[in-house]
């Protein structure tokens, strides 16, 4: 049986709503999941203009999610592992920004581990009318429609569409879908004239970063890899975020100058993608592109797992995971994968 306030507000009629904030403040990946909930809103509320509250990280990735509108990019406090980072007056100063925009409805959209009564409450108090959110916890007043949570192994992407369809709204397929702008398109065209690959010439792409170490393939190995690929006569472009720049240039050097629609420009013309559990396989998720996703032990592949393209998940099962651990205590067990057998499933999957 469910606790009595559970789904304590009205019905919402979404059709007849104008402006809806969706809440999504994480990484690249996670916007990208987030997909599939924001288009079975477009269609459940088609005259709605829905905006994104993002980190800047998942922000940088909003331009190619389709039906959204204005990206609100906010490092919110709730989302900071450093109290101390947090500006005193941040939240008021979020406050006033999503209560100038008057929205009709807030839906909250978050992991098994994270809670929505942050972004809730401040969108109480910013006067959003309905807020929607899942949790495992009760937390009163600040969700007008507050769904409790699915088991923690449930898909990120299946996840954000259950509380929508608890509301209301019907999904329109979990599939990951991305739209390309021109300029993107252009920017890896020079890339991969810059590594001389022609147009149409396969290539793999090896994407060394990730958004903490403790999910991080060594780059050194990933540089084996790239040679043993380059050997094989596959193409190879490593690649990462300004921020990753060392990174890549451990793994043997490439192109760290792209944003993140550049970037995403290149996966989807991969022959095969390389990556850790990060943004990466949920680009070649979106584009259909086979993917070598060496999978770290800090999270449960269940939540995270690419769907709907031919994937190898690389992963050496350790009694520690999952680890949620950002940092490995140990030597990185759950990663101890030969490059050998990393560059045999890419020579397998490249298409
Ligand atoms: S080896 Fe264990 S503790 Fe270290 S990252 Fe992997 S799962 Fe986490």
């Amino acid at each position: 049986m469910e606790h009595p306030a559970t789904l304590a507000g009205p019905p919402v009629d979404w059709a007849a709503l104008r402006r809806i904030l969706v809440v999504r403040p994480d990484n690249l990946g996670d916007v990208v999941m987030a997909g599939p909930a924001v288009r079975a809103l477009h269609r459940a509320a088609p005259d709605a203009r829905l905006d994104l509250l993002a980190a800047p990280a998942g922000a940088a990735v909003a331009p190619l999610l389709p039906h959204l509108g204005a990206v609100l990019t906010a490092a919110v406090s709730w989302q900071q592992l450093d109290p101390d980072e947090v500006a005193p007056d941040a939240d008021r100063g979020l406050i006033r920004r999503i209560a100038g925009a008057r929205y009709d409805a807030a839906v909250v959209l978050t992991s098994f581990s994270q809670s929505p009564w942050p972004a809730a409450y401040l969108c109480r108090l910013a006067g959003v009318p309905v807020r929607v959110g899942e949790s495992k916890e009760f937390g009163g007043a600040g969700l007008t429609h507050w769904v409790p949570a699915p088991p923690d192994e449930t898909h990120q992407v299946d996840r954000m569409l259950r509380v929508l369809e608890r509301v209301g709204v019907p999904p329109d397929g979990a599939r990951l879908r991305l739209e390309l702008p021109a300029g993107a398109l252009e920017d890896a065209r020079e890339v991969l004239a810059r590594h001389g690959i022609a147009p149409g010439e396969p290539y793999a792409l090896l994407l060394p970063g990730a958004s903490c170490s403790s999910r991080r393939y060594p780059p050194e190995r990933y540089a084996r890899v790239a040679r043993l690929l380059s050997s094989a006569g596959l193409r190879v472009v490593v690649a990462g975020s300004a921020r990753e720049a060392e990174l890549v240039e451990r793994a043997g050097g490439g192109e760290t100058g792209l944003d993140a629609p550049g970037l995403a420009a290149l996966v989807a013309g991969a022959a095969v993608v390389v990556c850790n559990n990060s943004g990466g396989a949920h680009l070649a998720s979106a584009f259909r592109r086979p993917v070598v996703l060496l999978f770290a032990g800090t999270e449960q592949l269940s939540q995270y797992a690419p769907r709907f393209t031919p994937a190898a998940v690389l992963s050496i099962p350790t009694a520690c995971a999952p680890c949620r651990q950002l940092r490995c205590p140990y030597a990185l067990e759950c990663l101890d994968i030969p490059p050998e057998q990393v560059a045999k499933e890419a020579l397998r999957l490249a298409d």
